[in-house]
């Protein structure tokens, strides 16, 4: 089965997440787990938790179909002691606050080398964040999201995503989440059938399904292996409606959240639909 819906807004309170979800006609969503901007955040209170738990119980949302975005902000690769130190630190909290909420994943992005350090030591030290962060937490999945590659931004290949993963010690709980826009971004084919088959061949044999954590189901205004990220709604970028198609009917995401992140929140409830609607 699918479980197809889009990341939406938390914002008054956690426990406005599923309520928005549900207004959208979503089966799956993702959130910030506090805001993408800033550095700190307050806890959540014990009122915020039940309500979450709550109201994901009455609307049928399981931690399953639930994808927690964290921060724009950290950077688990980052050359500076310091900086390092303070994005570890948010992570935890991240973690943590995932735990509280009983969801068990959260996706980020791998991280940045800075121009500073070589591409190798970035990703150990994304390795080394992820050992802290799984030593620190319970029952959370730490979900590497690929990138488009933009900037000195790593987890672009899926070579990079392999390594990282390999340096991790507890294999049950680091997974993976594809973004479409990022995939054709970074230089993987997956707009024509053959092409397709080839890139999630080679996810496959590099990665591996087994790691797979979700989807974010973006189209986008840039092109095959342009390394730069803007999403763009369903149907308007360089997609074609093919790529959605293979995917919403290919078994390998059945049962994984499969979150839209397009630019306009108005028209969420009309491609989830749409997606839906591809389904043979
Ligand atoms: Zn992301
Ligand atoms: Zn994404």
């Amino acid at each position: 089965m699918k479980y197809i819906g889009a990341h939406i807004s938390a914002s008054g309170g956690v426990e406005n997440a599923p309520l928005n979800a549900q207004a959208i006609g979503a089966k799956a969503f993702a959130f910030f787990t506090k805001n993408q901007r800033q550095w700190f955040a307050s806890a959540y209170t014990t009122q915020n938790i039940d309500l979450f738990k709550a109201r994901c119980e009455e609307f049928g949302f399981s931690p399953d179909y639930i994808l927690p975005h964290s921060s724009y902000l950290i950077n688990l690769g980052n050359p500076g002691e310091e900086e390092i130190k303070k994005s570890r630190q948010a992570f935890f909290d991240e973690m943590n606050r995932c735990e509280q909420l009983g969801l068990n994943r959260l996706n980020f992005h791998p991280g940045s080398h800075l121009n500073l350090i070589p591409v190798d030591e970035c990703l150990d030290r994304i390795a080394e964040s992820i050992n802290m962060a799984l030593d620190r937490t319970n029952g959370v999945t730490a979900v590497l999201e690929n990138t488009a590659g933009q900037g000195s931004n790593l987890g672009h290949t899926f070579e990079q995503l392999a390594y990282i993963i390999d340096k991790v010690e507890d294999k049950s709980r680091v997974g993976v989440c594809l973004d479409t826009a990022h995939t054709l971004a970074a230089g993987y084919e997956i707009r024509i059938r053959d092409a397709y088959d080839d890139t999630f061949r080679r996810f496959d044999e590099i990665v591996g399904f087994r790691y797979l954590r979700g989807m974010h189901i973006n189209d986008s205004k840039k092109e095959l292996s342009t390394r730069v990220d803007r999403h763009d709604s369903i149907g308007k970028g360089v997609m074609n409606l093919d790529l959605f198609s293979f995917i919403v009917n290919d078994p390998r995401f059945d049962d994984l959240p499969l979150i839209l992140e397009t630019p306009d929140e108005t028209l969420w409830a009309e491609e989830i639909q749409m997606l839906y609607a591809l389904i043979k």
